[in-house]
């Protein structure tokens, strides 16, 4: 018998928003499955936690202090990566936030800042590693939300940019298949995160409507996106690409 096709033991992964929520739980995933990690964030003391959590699971990680929304910061994270490791086979754009509220009280700031946090950074991360990633073939996992799909009056920009992640994610594919480079996303359900705990205080019924709107009966835990990830990332998912995978308990395929 050959190794799993799961396998990842030799890969080198870089997960951005590796440092917390569903970063970590696929940075976990992923290290599980054999990988290197290299997890970026901008939060220092994030980083170092979540990188001693995941060394002490075994895993051979560094963690990277960067910005994705600058060209900077995702040419200083591929930079580590290369420095640790000397290549990287696995991206994962991972790093998001989200404000909400209706769309017209959104600043011209705020619509930037997040165009740039969910959107741009996924490009700018594509264009750093592209140049490593093309030497040996590879993988990019990119994650969108149910807003790539389905509009929300309190997500405007938000939506606009996960929406964009994913037409984003088919041209890669489309112009990088003869580079041997996969590059398909996730869509998660409601996850408990920091993301949504902020957004659980915001609207006090919000709990509520994600059980009743999601057939599984259940909000997702970060763990829940960890094996689509790992699948996606891995040799099993060769011939899959420019695809979007709801991992969302449901939620997409009900009226
Ligand atoms: P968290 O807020 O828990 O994590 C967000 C991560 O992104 C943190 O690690 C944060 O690290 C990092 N990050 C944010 N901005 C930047 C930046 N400019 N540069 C580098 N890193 C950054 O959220 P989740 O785990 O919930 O979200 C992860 C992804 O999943 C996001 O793309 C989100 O949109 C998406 N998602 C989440 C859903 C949910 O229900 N939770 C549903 C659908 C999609 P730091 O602060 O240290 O920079």
């Amino acid at each position: 018998m050959g190794g799993s096709r799961f396998d990842l033991s030799g890969r080198v992964a870089v997960v951005t928003g590796g440092n917390g929520g569903i970063g970590l739980a696929i940075a976990r995933g992923l290290a599980e499955a054999g990988a290197a990690l290299a997890i970026v964030g901008r939060d220092e003391s994030k980083n170092d936690a979540a990188a001693r959590q995941l060394r002490d699971a075994g895993a051979d990680v560094i963690a990277s202090r960067a910005d994705v929304t600058s060209e900077e910061g995702c040419s200083a994270f591929v930079d580590a990566a290369l420095a640790r490791f000397g290549t990287i086979d696995i991206l994962v754009n991972n790093a998001g936030t989200n404000v909400r509220k209706r769309p017209e009280a959104y600043g011209l700031d705020e619509w930037r800042m997040l165009v740039d946090v969910n959107l741009t950074s996924v490009y700018l991360a594509c264009m750093a590693a592209y140049p490593v990633l093309r030497r040996r073939g590879g993988k990019i996992v990119n994650i969108g939300s149910m807003t790539s799909i389905f509009g929300a009056s309190f997500s405007a920009p938000y939506g606009a940019a996960k929406g964009g992640v994913v037409q984003l994610t088919k041209s890669l594919a489309s112009a990088w298949a003869s580079d041997g480079i996969q590059v398909n996303a996730i869509l998660p359900g409601w996850i408990v995160t920091d993301l949504t705990i902020r957004g659980r205080a915001a609207t006090p019924d919000l709990h509520e409507k994600v059980v009743a709107r999601t057939p599984a009966g259940r909000w997702g835990e970060p763990d829940d996106i960890a094996g689509a990830a790992v699948f996606l990332a891995s040799r099993a998912a060769d011939f899959v690409t420019g695809t979007a995978l709801p991992v969302d308990g449901g939620y997409a395929a009900q009226a």
